[in-house]
């Protein structure tokens, strides 16, 4: 039986949710059922996938991204260049740290030892520098057992890109999964290799399998 992993209720059809990977408003329509209850999802909507909407609203101008739930309707105006609004970044950060919660029960169904607390998110940095040249969202998650570490990175749009430390007593499987997908197109692609940047990984951790 499935539990929400934010307050570990167990979900039965009276209180299941669709939660997006990446919040919907970003252009993706992978979801699940079997990851938050509907009190959880809901105050998560309410309280930080806003956030991250609006951090990423020029973006989501710019490429004409549509919600995954709505339909097409006229294109907005491209707008580069617009500054980004940053007064939410503490929301922004637990967004991103959902967003890889979500990647890792998606895929691994396992729990994660003392993962860090998804209200108190370690966001390790805020990076222009390694990103892809195309606006396509990236999720690269790393797990490795004998580091004790589990941690991903995120890119969204090839604009911005996180590292997100997600626990630091990791016992689970070693793991190196990449999720990548084009917003515009509202489809996942297959056959990339991960970004350069997830090479810092390897000079850190010991025993990643591929
Ligand atoms: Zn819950």
């Amino acid at each position: 039986m499935a539990r929400c992993y934010s307050c570990n209720n167990t979900l039965h059809k009276n209180n299941q949710s669709w939660e997006h990977i990446i919040p919907s408003a970003l252009g993706s329509s992978i979801k699940s059922r079997r990851l938050l209850c509907r009190t959880c999802n809901e105050a998560a909507g309410r309280e930080i996938d806003k956030a991250l909407y609006d951090f990423c609203k020029p973006w989501i101008l710019q490429y004409q991204v549509q919600p995954a739930r709505s339909a097409r309707t006229d294109p907005f105006q491209p707008c580069p260049g617009t500054p980004l609004p940053v007064k939410d970044r503490e929301q922004v950060n637990r967004a991103i740290s959902k967003t890889c919660f979500n990647f890792y029960y998606w895929k691994n169904r396992a729990p994660i030892s003392e993962p860090t607390p998804l209200l108190c998110p370690h966001l390790l940095g805020l990076s222009t520098e390694f990103l892809a040249s195309r606006p396509f969202h990236w999720i690269v998650l790393l797990g490795d057992p004998l580091c004790k570490l589990l941690v991903a990175y995120v890119e969204l749009f090839g604009e911005a890109g996180f590292f997100v430390r997600l626990s630091t007593h990791y016992t689970e499987r070693a793991i190196r999964q990449l999720l990548v997908y084009d917003p515009c197109n509202k489809q996942q692609i297959g056959n990339l290799p991960e970004p350069a940047v997830c090479r810092v990984f390897d000079q850190v951790g010991r025993g990643w399998h591929h």
